[in-house]
């Protein structure tokens, strides 16, 4: 009796092995971290203030690089705009594709022109034990535990960043090496169910050009995912409102040495204009949720001076509270300077995403659900910014932004994980799952 009831719990624990073991998901053909070690040493840095898009060539090198690797994964209808944006479709394996929305997936191929992103010597940090990691080729680059806290959640990842000369470009190659290690890992894997994946690659996010180019409709998704965010966990339905407004301050330039009674000096009257921002309403002043006022360039001359001033507000009535401030300290500048035209122009940068939004709750949740199903804590959290989200939600492409996994963006302090690729890979595998789940 012992030997075979034995025997029957020995074929069962080998059933329910066997099972665990087909029920594994099996490995991509190549790991999102080494996806991204090619991608980051690519330089695609985009460049301000071009009359063209992309506003580098060089961002064609990655994606050509991308239309070849999309190929190979053996996605449909990839195509690479004039525009050097890479778009691609992948087909569902369910019975009835129709009854599953198609979802999006976008990330940038630029970097940002703050730093270079030439010559990226990506550096693998392995097995971190802790304490301020030193980068090798500039000791002043120290990526700190006290101004990096999330550092002491990171014991045993292997940690990646740059040399110290440049940024990595985590932001946003990671988010490309996510979602193509996705695609890699669903086809190795059919037994996962999934809709229809459009994919984009765009360039120029960071000068903010490239998704005026974007084709929502020959895209071909009812909503979209920018993967373009930072810690795990971190998931964005809400960016600024924002307006830039220019004032010009207008004067009269003469000889100076027949000015008496004739110049004027149009300078004075934008320094008193400057001088009368309110310091707690500044960015260096300011966190969190609430807004601020930006003078951030302008020119200066005798008989025209301007000035370029950025409004952020969560809620559009905070910026026009904004608006409305630098309109009488205009009135105040014209009655201490009346010989100076002064004017004002207001113009819509973007407007925050959660306005249309709200309507789509469900994309939030879903992607939380992904999040904590790869064993995430996650958390939503409003972005002190702008995303290609905040455009393309508004032309009727709702678009909430995910994590990358990134840190210290625009800077050569940036740097990302193994476990941050790894994990937000996880989470947009079970993410076109969810929607799976929800839809049939
Ligand atoms: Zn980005």
């Amino acid at each position: 009796m012992k030997s075979a009831a034995g025997l029957i719990l020995s074929l069962l624990i080998l059933l329910l092995v066997s099972q665990a073991v087909s029920a594994q998901v099996k490995p991509p053909r190549e790991t999102a971290l080494d996806r991204f070690l090619r991608y980051v040493k690519i330089d695609t840095q985009s460049k301000e203030d071009q009359e063209t898009v992309p506003s580098t060539k060089k961002q064609f090198n990655l994606a050509n690089l991308l239309v070849q690797e999309l190929k190979s994964l053996g996605v449909q209808n990839v195509r690479l705009s004039e525009y050097a944006i890479v778009y691609a479709m992948v087909p569902g394996n369910l019975p009835d594709n129709s009854k599953t929305p198609v979802i999006g997936f976008i990330s940038h191929m630029d970097t940002s022109d703050a730093v270079s992103g030439e010559n990226v010597n990506p550096i693998i940090h392995k097995n971190y034990q802790g304490g301020d990691i030193v980068l090798p080729k500039d000791p002043t680059q120290v990526i700190s535990v006290a101004k990096n806290p999330l550092l002491k959640e990171m014991i045993g990842d292997d940690i990646i960043t740059a040399d110290g000369t440049t940024l990595l470009g985590s932001d946003d190659k990671a988010g490309i090496a996510e979602i193509l290690t996705m695609v890699d890992t669903l086809n190795q894997n059919p037994q996962i169910k999934h809709g229809s994946i459009a994919i984009a690659f765009t360039p120029d996010e960071e000068v903010s050009v490239g998704i005026e180019k974007f084709d929502v409709k020959g895209f071909g998704a009812k909503f979209a995912y920018t993967v373009d965010g930072g810690e795990l966990g971190e998931i964005s339905n809400e960016t600024w409102s924002a307006r830039t407004t220019t004032v010009t301050f207008h004067g009269k330039s003469t000889h100076p040495g027949t000015a008496k009674g004739v110049m004027i000096n149009a300078m004075y009257a934008l320094a008193d204009y400057l001088a009368r921002f309110p310091r707690g309403m500044l960015p260096e002043t300011t966190e969190g949720r609430v807004g601020f006022v930006h003078p951030y360039a302008g020119t200066i001359d005798v008989e025209d001076s301007t000035l370029k001033v950025l409004l952020r507000d969560f809620e559009d009535s905070g910026l026009d509270k904004k608006e409305a401030l630098l309109r009488r300290m205009v009135q105040q500048t014209e009655r201490k300077f009346p010989q100076v035209k002064i004017a004002i122009e207001v113009k819509q940068d973007y407007k925050n995403m959660k306005a249309a939004l709200k309507d789509y709750p469900q994309l939030t949740e879903n992607a939380l659900e992904a999040a904590r199903r790869a064993g995430l804590k996650p958390f939503t959290k409003a972005i002190r910014g702008g995303t290609d989200g905040s455009n393309l939600t508004f032309r009727d492409l709702p678009c909430p932004d995910i994590f990358t996994g990134g840190h210290n963006f625009h800077g050569k302090l940036e740097f990302n994980s193994l476990r941050g690729l790894e994990k937000t890979t996880e989470t947009l595998i079970n993410l076109v799952q969810i929607f799976v789940e929800k839809s049939q």
